[in-house]
């Protein structure tokens, strides 16, 4: 399991970042009829963002409250010779304040298709009910009082970017994907430990320590 990670922005640093999805069309969330929760529509994948703040733009861009993966070209060009697998790319447009597009920037929008299921059976997590309409799940515990997250390797399609099945808008890596970012000095990045996943406050990885060399 050490080798597995949460792949996230930081949003400790202070950049520019994308607050507001500006599509027309489909709305990006939406509350199921049936059970009540808010659902986000994935299969919303090429996104006009707005963005905000001021200074050089990350390549891994936060987008406000939305759990999206939002990455620039330079992150896909190396991910793509490095052979990271688990996803699939949807260029994104993104407009600064004056609602113009900016030029100089190519963003995509990662869908990540690599997947994982969790071992309910050794956490000691129970599903009491699946919606069945929207598919979501309610468990016998709320997900902070889950523990560790532990993996059901076999079930695991060892994809270098992937989710834990019923929590698709929280991805994790392998820790190739850490070492690339590393040594490409790709900014915005932020990793902790897979297995802290429902962990509040979980450190994250000093990647310096990590992978720099020892003096
Ligand atoms: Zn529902």
């Amino acid at each position: 399991m050490e080798n597995y990670y949460t792949i996230s922005h930081d949003n400790n640093i202070k950049t520019p970042y994308a607050p507001t999805i500006i599509n027309s069309g489909e709305a990006f969330l939406s509350k199921c009829p049936k059970c009540d929760r808010t659902r986000y529509n994935y299969a919303n994948r090429e996104l006009s963002l707005l963005v905000e703040g001021k200074g050089k733009l990350p390549d891994y861009l936060m987008c406000g409250h939305y759990p999206l993966m939002i990455v620039s070209d330079r992150v896909l060009t190396i991910w793509e010779k490095e052979g990271v697998t688990g996803y699939t790319s949807y260029p994104v447009v993104l407009v600064d304040q004056q609602m113009e597009e900016i030029i100089n920037a190519q963003y995509y929008n990662i869908i990540i298709s690599g997947r994982a299921e969790l071992d309910f059976t050794k956490m000691g997590v129970k599903i009491k009910k699946v919606c069945s309409k929207c598919g979501a799940v309610e468990y016998n515990k709320e997900t902070w009082e889950f523990g560790e997250a532990i993996m059901k390797e076999s079930t695991y399609d060892k994809s270098d970017i992937f989710t834990y099945q019923f929590f698709e808008a929280s991805p994790a890596c392998t820790k190739k994907v850490l070492e690339i970012v590393y040594r490409n000095k790709l900014t915005g990045f932020r990793f902790k430990e897979l297995k802290l996943k429902f962990a509040y406050g979980a450190p994250k990885i000093d990647l310096k320590g990590l992978f720099g060399t020892k003096d």
